[in-house]
């Protein structure tokens, strides 16, 4: 496609802040820097015809960690860098909440339950004995009280009879989130351009190199394409991570309650409008999965067909659709914000909590760029 001089005009032209991406980060940042500096012109840039990468793709979980996600948090990053990611996913809940409202968003304050396989015993006993260890670090970084409870699992007889249920933890439905944002954001004055691919930052012209020899200039640019990120600028330490999804029909007498959490985070499901909904296992393949290419293997089909028929007995027949998303990890689950040159500011790095950790990431990029 040829692009129009008129459109070339409009589009190449740079803006005061452009913002690469549209999802959660993407416009939670655009929204945070109106409302410090209502006068500035932003333009987000997105690829798709809507965004199109984890933040309508995800499981809907608002939530802050397990507590085995965070033993495993403190035996990889120390205590203090764990603690400081849960203060800001924490935080970031609360800003989502308060921006959008809970009717808005489908937040249900349901909690959640940490569930542990029959034969991980060992593991569900460390993590029982470490829930007081783990409510006292809650209690200091966000003040909560009993925050973990261990509790009978009456619900999940293929499961340990013993589950840690946490306090504080929703659902929310992601693209009705998204759809918010949007809306609040073009209505506070942010310009959404979708359908612009960028192939390449040229840093040192200021330009986005994009499809159809597209050229659009920057003043500030905001990188917010978590696991795409690399394709842009490589020097960061983020590495895309796909992760499956798939949704039952609905189905009658649903043992969940609430939002589940097992094997450290890996596998995830929770009740959706009467169906079972489960994601994850890309620890079965951490190679293969280690893609920025959305899709679906057999194996980790399989693998969540598997555990499906253990929550539900004969739930892996009724499958109604399946999806997958490509999320942001890396070494340390610490998002980057980091500025890459005196022009180029990068917020990436979601670490898989991103419904949590996205609209604290948005003030801490306005902070920055506003300074
Ligand atoms: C299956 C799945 C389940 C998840 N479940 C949960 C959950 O329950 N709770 C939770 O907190 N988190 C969850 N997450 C993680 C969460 O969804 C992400 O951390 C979060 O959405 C990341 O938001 P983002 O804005 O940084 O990135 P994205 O939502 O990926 O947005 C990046 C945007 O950049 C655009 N883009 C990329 N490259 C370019 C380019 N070159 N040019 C133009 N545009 C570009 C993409 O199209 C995309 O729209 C899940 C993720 C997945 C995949």
């Amino acid at each position: 496609m040829q692009y129009s001089f008129w459109e070339k005009d409009f589009l190449e032209k740079p803006a005061d802040i452009t913002i690469l991406g549209s999802g959660i980060v993407g416009l939670s940042t655009a929204i945070s820097i109106k409302k410090r500096a209502p006068h500035c012109n932003i333009l987000v840039l997105e690829r798709g015809t809507h965004p199109f990468g984890a933040s309508t793709r995800n499981a809907g979980f608002a939530c802050f960690g397990s507590v085995s996600e965070l033993l495993e948090d403190i035996r990889v990053m120390g205590e203090e860098a764990c603690m400081e990611v849960v203060s800001m996913r924490y935080q970031g809940l609360k800003t989502l909440r308060q921006r959008l409202g809970d009717a808005t968003i489908d937040y249900r304050s349901c909690g959640g339950m940490e569930v542990f396989r029959m034969k991980d015993k060992e593991s569900s006993e460390q993590c029982q004995g470490a829930t007081p260890f783990c409510n006292q670090l809650i209690k200091s970084a966000l003040g909560l009280d009993n925050c973990y409870n261990v509790v009978k699992n009456t619900s999940l007889p293929s499961f340990g009879a013993q589950a840690i249920f946490q306090n504080f933890e929703g659902t929310l439905h992601p693209l009705k989130m998204m759809h918010a944002l949007q809306k609040l954001a073009v209505s506070s004055g942010v310009r959404i351009e979708y359908g612009i691919q960028v192939d390449e930052i040229d840093q040192a012209n200021r330009s986005l190199l994009c499809a159809n020899q597209l050229q659009i200039g920057y003043n500030k640019l905001i990188v917010c394409t978590n696991g795409f990120s690399r394709r842009l600028l490589p020097e960061l330490e983020v590495v895309p991570a796909r992760n499956q999804v798939l949704i039952t029909q609905p189905l009658p007498q649903n043992p969940l309650v609430s939002g589940y959490h097992l094997d450290k985070g890996f596998v995830y499901f929770r009740e959706v409008a009467g169906r079972i909904l489960i994601g994850g296992g890309r620890n079965l393949d951490p190679e293969g999965e280690m893609t920025d290419q959305f899709g679906e293997t057999e194996q980790i089909r399989n693998y969540l067909l598997k555990i499906l028929d253990e929550i539900y007995p004969g739930a892996s027949t009724k499958i109604e659709l399946s999806w997958s998303g490509i999320l942001g990890v890396g070494p340390s689950k610490f998002p980057i914000v980091e500025w890459v040159d005196d022009h180029i500011i990068a917020g990436v790095r979601m670490g898989g909590m991103g419904v949590a950790i996205g609209s604290h990431l948005g003030e801490m990029l306005a902070d920055q760029v506003t300074r």
